[in-house]
């Protein structure tokens, strides 16, 4: 088995030490014996290369550099993107990201851009002198069949910790929310919710990097990729996970 990790233009959307959740995929298939390849998905690669990816990592940017992203990101490269993540290949996506794949985004400055659709939310920057949304968040995830599936693996209600910072406030119309918010604004600090979740496609407003902080998400979205691209039950080896797990318990002391 192998798994080849898509990255949305590490290039133009690596401002907040996203690229941490590539490395953690990668990491802890590693560790595993399981090879990886790292594809990254630039302005300059074809659209049949996001065909190629088995899971697939978006990162958070500044209004800018999402504003070119969001432009590149469009035609046979948002159809194949969407082919993607509607199929149910893995995928997780933060901040910046995930209001890319939203109807719009109207960012601090500037007209309205346009997003692929995917997911049925809209993001609005409420201007440059308006607050940005940024600390510590404490999240429970609600959205089903991944709160279950999560809580089949680890035996533990899932309860996400990670680190916010956007301008942006993102507001769901039809599609689920990823979780409730404990501590810290998520989407938009008015409506309790955090995050979306689409087929198998996780868009949050965590950094941290998400996923060292969050180790049971990593290993759902490795096995769930090798489920969807191998088409048989997959049983990911277990790790030692002590320090991580030490990290969030001090983490969840100070925060709730
Ligand atoms: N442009 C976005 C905002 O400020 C994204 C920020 C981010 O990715 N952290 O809302």
């Amino acid at each position: 088995m192998e798994l080849t990790i898509g990255w949305l233009y590490p290039k133009l959307m690596s401002t907040y030490g996203d690229r941490g959740n590539v490395i953690c995929i990668q990491r802890r298939c590693q560790w595993r014996d399981i090879p990886v390849k790292i594809l990254p998905l630039e302005q300059t690669s074809d659209a049949a290369l996001f065909l190629q990816a088995d899971v697939i990592v978006g990162g958070g940017a500044q209004d800018r550099q999402q504003e070119i992203v969001m432009r590149d990101l469009q035609g046979a490269k948002a159809e194949a993107l969407k082919n993607q993540l509607d199929g149910g290949i893995p995928g997780v996506f933060t901040c910046g990201s995930p209001q890319l794949l939203g109807h719009y985004y109207e960012p601090a400055l500037g007209k309205r851009i346009q997003g692929l659709g995917l997911l049925d939310m809209v993001s609005k920057h409420p201007g440059p002198e308006a607050k940005r949304c940024i600390g510590n968040v404490v999240f429970e995830i609600t959205a089903e069949p991944l709160r279950q599936e999560l809580q089949a693996m680890t035996g533990e209600i899932p309860i996400v910790i990670g680190f916010e910072n956007h301008g942006g406030r993102t507001y769901l119309q039809s599609v689920s929310p990823l979780g409730k918010v404990k501590t810290g604004y998520g989407n938009n600090g008015e409506d309790g919710f955090e995050g979306a979740f689409h087929q198998k496609a996780i868009a949050t407003y965590s950094h941290g990097p998400l996923l060292p902080k969050n180790p049971f998400l990593a290993d759902w979205l490795i096995r769930t990729a090798l489920e969807k691209k191998y088409q048989e039950q997959v049983q990911l080896a277990p790790l030692e996970d002590r320090l991580a797990q030490q990290a969030r318990a001090a983490m969840l002391k100070r925060l709730e």
